[in-house]
């Protein structure tokens, strides 16, 4: 991978890179066709990073669809996919991890004690197997977005990290491989992220800054689905990941399915209807 993609920068092409774990849905193919739009050369990797799940998460049920995701890529016109192996990623031995103090303890990294461990140190090898000058992630994954951009500027990669819109479906529900997880009854359930985060942002709209009345009214909508158990409702800075702030950032379990979804609070929302 690294022989390629240095024989491209030698030509003077830049390269863009897109991280995912497969099961692509067009939240993933938005992040090609902005690579595609941004550099010469784009490379997509798929691979399902053991260390960013924890003990009884999903690793062994995520889904995986190889020939299916070959082909989306191949028609979204990647240059190249970068398929490693587990064992080649992290062959036995292999100790060293990146760890982002503060905002990778926060959240989803309170929640899921050494995801964003995993998260830091695969991504960092992608940059180093790979070498782009630009990365490119989902707001989806805020906290992820904001953590390796951090991690990009403090390890002095020289990788721009470039962050793209989150895509939904028309009912307002955030794309996710997870989301085929959803039992039926769950699915129009799962809708509740989105109406929360609509109905906070009207209120903010309507000029409430309060942090606590903000919060209220995404717990409000939440608690209102009986199917909806909260891990976290909260209003934080987009930068570290603390109150107060304006982005509302959401975690909700529906049965076994865990949904996370956000928005920065003041910024149009589609209708979702
Ligand atoms: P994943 O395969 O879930 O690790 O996601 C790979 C990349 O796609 C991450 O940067 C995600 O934030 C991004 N992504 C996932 N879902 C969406 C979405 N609905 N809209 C935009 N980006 C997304």
């Amino acid at each position: 991978m690294r022989a390629t993609s240095e024989a491209w920068r030698a030509q003077g092409l830049t390269v863009g890179l897109v991280p995912t774990m497969g099961a692509l849905h067009g939240g993933h193919l938005s992040l090609v066709g902005r690579a595609r739009g941004d550099c010469d050369r784009v490379v997509a990797s798929i691979f399902v990073n053991p260390l960013q799940f924890g003990p009884g998460e999903d690793f062994g049920r995520y889904p995986r669809q190889l020939e299916r995701d070959l082909d989306l890529l191949a028609r979204a016109g990647v240059d190249a996919v970068f398929l490693p192996e587990v064992a080649e990623m992290f062959p036995s031995g292999a100790v060293t991890r990146v760890q982002v103090r503060g905002l990778g303890e926060r959240l989803e990294g309170a929640q899921r004690p050494g995801h964003f461990e995993g998260v830091g140190t695969v991504v960092l090898k992608l940059f180093n197997a790979v070498r782009p000058q630009r990365a490119y992630f989902g707001q989806k994954d805020a906290q992820q977005a904001a953590l390796v951009r951090r991690l990009a500027r403090d390890l002095d990669t020289g990788v721009e990290v470039v962050v793209c819109p989150i895509v939904r479906e028309g009912d307002g529900l955030a794309l996710s491989s997870r989301n085929a997880y959803l039992a039926a009854a769950e699915r129009p359930a799962a809708t509740c992220l989105y109406r929360a985060l609509r109905a906070a942002n009207q209120l903010y709209l309507d000029g409430e800054r309060d942090p606590a009345r903000l919060r209220a009214c995404l717990l409000d909508v939440l608690g209102a689905e009986p199917l909806a158990k909260v891990d976290y409702a909260e209003v934080v800075d987009p930068e570290t990941f603390t109150p107060p702030g304006s982005l509302a950032v959401l975690a909700v379990r529906f049965g076994g399915t865990r949904l996370i979804d956000n928005h920065r609070l003041g910024e149009r929302l589609p209708d979702g209807s």
